[in-house]
């Protein structure tokens, strides 16, 4: 079993007296920045005039242009989009960086894939929450947190691994649960989970599941139900007790049904395809895709999205989520 670090693993405060720079605020930054300012530390905000700088201002935050922002602080944690960190880093944060400062991450992405290579006298570290940023500032404001991990690839000060821990415990993490991981591990993982299971996978079978239907003759408004909408409500119950849990409330039907039919629809086939999605993850590949298109200013990404956004399921669930006033659909 992995380590857990709570509250009382963390000793002192080493990010006392020093100055966080979070750069970026957006679904990470705003709320890494509003916790860590609630549990009693000195945060200021490093992002371009826009949206986010208005809401952070808005929030009580000073707001500087991210090379002053890196000037003024110990701890500069990146939390803009992963693709324009490269560039970011380079022409205003490498240039003003200090020796003992620390170059911290909310994912491995860009540390794991050599885009940015930090001088040898910073410390290097992730702090990563396992859940969205939304999610990270409302559990914190519920006495509670979201678990993330923390990993250390670079100790200049000797320090680095403290430092990482507490920041961890600012943004309240360590009150439910914190574990080391590594650049590696981290990055490797959540692309790969999200890709294989938790996005992609999870959309690509809503979708073909909605399409069987809807070929064979089913209402589309029945398919949407049956397919999409009821999954969170069997994702809860996974989430809160497991496969067991979750068999356990269904009918015996459906759990016959899920024993005979899963296999069927998630095959030794799907498992190999999962394997080919980990080994582009882990060679390169699929960041070396990711950022060159990023180059080619998202042509692949942009018209993929637009493809996706035309689908029946789309428009199908939009009217029905307008009936439904219990669904949060802001
Ligand atoms: P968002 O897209 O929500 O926010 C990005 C922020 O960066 C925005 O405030 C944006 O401001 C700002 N920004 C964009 N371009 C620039 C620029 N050129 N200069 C300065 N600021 C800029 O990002 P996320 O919070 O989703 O992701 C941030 C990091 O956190 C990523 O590394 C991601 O992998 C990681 N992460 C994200 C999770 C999530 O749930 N979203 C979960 C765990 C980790 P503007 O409004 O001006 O565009
Ligand atoms: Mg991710
Ligand atoms: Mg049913």
């Amino acid at each position: 079993m992995a380590k857990v670090y709570y509250e009382d693993s963390v000793q002192g405060d080493q990010l006392e007296g020093k100055k966080i720079a979070i750069i970026g605020y957006g679904s990470q930054g705003h709320a890494h920045s509003q916790n860590l300012r609630d549990t009693g530390h000195d945060v200021i905000i490093g992002i371009r005039e826009g949206k986010s700088a208005d809401a952070a201002r808005e929030a009580g935050f000073d707001v500087f242009p991210v090379s002053e922002a890196v000037k003024k602080a110990d701890v500069i944690m990146i939390l803009a989009p992963d693709e324009i960190q490269g560039d970011l880093y380079k022409n205003e944060i490498a240039p003003y960086l200090e020796a003992g400062n620390a170059l911290a991450f909310g994912h491995g992405f860009n540390i794991h894939f050599d885009v940015i290579q930090p001088p040898a006298d910073v410390d290097v570290f992730l702090v990563a929450p396992k859940g969205p940023g939304h999610l990270v500032r409302r559990t914190f404001e519920e006495g509670f947190a979201v678990p993330s991990l923390f990993a250390v690839q670079q100790d200049a000060t000797g320090n680095a691994r403290d430092i990482a821990l507490a920041y961890t415990k600012g943004i309240g993490a360590t009150r439910v649960g914190v574990l080391e991981t590594t650049f590696k591990e981290e990055t490797e993982t959540d692309l790969f989970g999200e890709q294989a299971v938790l996005c992609g996978g999870t959309t690509a079978l809503v979708q073909a599941g909605f399409e069987t239907l809807v070929e064979a003759g089913y209402q589309p408004e029945i398919a949407y139900f049956e397919v999409l909408h009821e999954l969170k409500l069997i994702v809860d119950l996974m989430y809160e007790g497991g496969m067991e849990k979750m068999r356990d409330s269904i009918s015996n039907t459906a759990e016959y049904g899920d024993y005979v039919s899963g296999p069927r629809v998630v095959t030794a086939e799907t498992k190999a395809r999962m394997k080919d999605v980990l080994t582009d993850i882990q060679d390169g590949t699929f960041a070396k895709g990711f950022i060159e298109d990023n180059k080619n200013g998202f042509e692949k990404f942009y018209g993929l999205r637009k493809e996706q956004q035309g689908h029946q399921i789309e428009a199908v669930g939009k009217e029905l989520r307008d009936m439904m006033p219990f669904v949060n659909n802001k």
